[in-house]
């Protein structure tokens, strides 16, 4: 069965998991810090900190930002629940900004407009980097320093893009920037995420909200230590620590992500011309970037095929392809509905998901699949 997404391991990062397990650390070590040290620099952020999620990073970014209850969080209906859910585990509120029609991501005109006419501005914005394509960073800066709100990227998707002149994780238009190390994800590490910063300040509260909110820095103590053993907890944090089997993995993984890329890359290009006489919408780019094509995403033109969108997954299933759907718009999710989102809220988001599907992309994925995969898609389109 061909999936959306899978991971590639090579013997050199079997090594590097074997080689963390027979030293003297096992959990948050000296691999952390390498790992750490190495996406920064390679990314262009002055700070990193690994997490054991995205999830557990964009929680952590949120508290390191202030968020708190009576504030609110702004993010994409067209993102993983977890963009909108760190708001939530700090007691803050979520709202959503409708997506572009064409790129998918946050659309800079209604956050302006949304910006002027709300009453409540937000504390944090979630920029997501659909798809792996950058948002308009730049724009969304300029916006930030007019209506005094925090950026925060989402760049679970992103890992390897540009923007401008710029790696996306450079925080050069934001304050903070969140990577995800999942499976599916460009590069992996099982389970693992980053923050990225260029702020010492969000930093240092990063590694509180990462261990408890303990501190062994004598700087951020209340009172002289007792001891050597000495430490203390400043504030409540989590246990959210990555532990140094994975960081070594992650690194690995990491030094490999401009091969990573450069295979999607191709992939999304010869899609481009295997898909082009379908009744289909092709992903559009902007100028501005080049994505790192976590996933491809197409929209099925529903006035030239006759099948419903569960018969066309249906269908491909039966030829052992699993397309998958990025995705159901947070705001319809019944515990969504239950904090008063309803259907209409955000209809381009809900518009698109009635057409999106995703195919298959990732490094591992052969020429051969990919053109089994295109054509396997123009018969079943054409069968209805
Ligand atoms: C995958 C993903 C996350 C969560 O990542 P985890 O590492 O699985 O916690 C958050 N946001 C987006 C947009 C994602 O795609």
């Amino acid at each position: 069965m061909l999936s959306y997404g899978r991971q590639c391991i090579d013997e050199k990062d079997i090594k590097a998991v074997t080689d963390v397990l027979r030293s003297d650390f096992l959990t948050q070590g000296p691999a952390v810090e390498r790992f750490e040290k190495y996406v920064a620099w390679s990314y262009g952020s002055k700070y990193a900190v690994a997490v054991n999620s995205a999830t557990s990073a964009l929680h952590i970014a949120c508290m390191a930002a202030g968020l708190k209850a009576g504030d609110v969080l702004w993010t994409s209906p067209n993102t993983f629940v977890a963009s909108a859910n760190c708001a939530l585990y700090c007691g803050a509120d979520v709202d959503f900004v409708d997506i572009d029609d064409k790129t998918y991501n946050m659309d800079v005109d209604l956050l302006e407009k949304k910006l002027e006419t709300s009453d409540k501005k937000p504390k944090i914005v979630v920029p997501v980097h659909f798809s792996g394509q950058s948002c308009d960073m730049e724009r969304i800066s300029q916006l930030a320093k007019k209506y005094g709100f925090m950026v925060m990227e989402d760049a679970s998707h992103a890992v390897g893009a540009t923007y401008k002149e710029s790696k996306v994780g450079s925080c050069q238009y934001s304050d903070m920037t969140v990577f995800s190390f999942h499976p599916v994800k460009i590069a992996t590490s099982a389970e693992g995420g980053m923050v990225l910063t260029n702020s010492k300040e969000l930093y240092d509260r990063l590694l509180l909200f990462r261990s408890h909110g303990i501190t062994r820095n004598a700087d951020f103590m209340t009172k002289e230590s007792d001891g050597p053993w000495y430490y203390e907890q400043i504030d409540l944090g989590y246990n959210y620590r990555m532990t140094d089997v994975l960081a070594a993995l992650g690194q690995s993984q990491m030094e490999k992500v401009d091969i990573f890329v450069k295979r999607r890359r191709d992939l999304a290009a010869r899609y481009g011309k295997l898909l082009a006489d379908m009744p289909l919408r092709l992903p559009f780019q902007e100028e501005y970037g080049n994505s790192s094509w976590h996933i491809y995403v197409v929209r099925v033109d529903f006035s030239k095929v006759k099948l419903t969108k569960k018969e066309i997954f249906e269908k491909m299933k039966a030829q052992d392809i699993a397309l998958n759907l990025h995705y159901i718009p947070v705001h319809t999710q019944p515990y969504y509905a239950g904090m008063g989102f309803k259907k209409g809220d955000f209809p381009i988001s809900e518009k698109y998901y009635e057409e999106v599907m995703t195919l298959p992309l990732y490094y591992g994925l052969t020429d051969n699949e990919q053109e089994y995969v295109a054509e396997k898609l123009k018969e079943v389109l054409a069968s209805g």
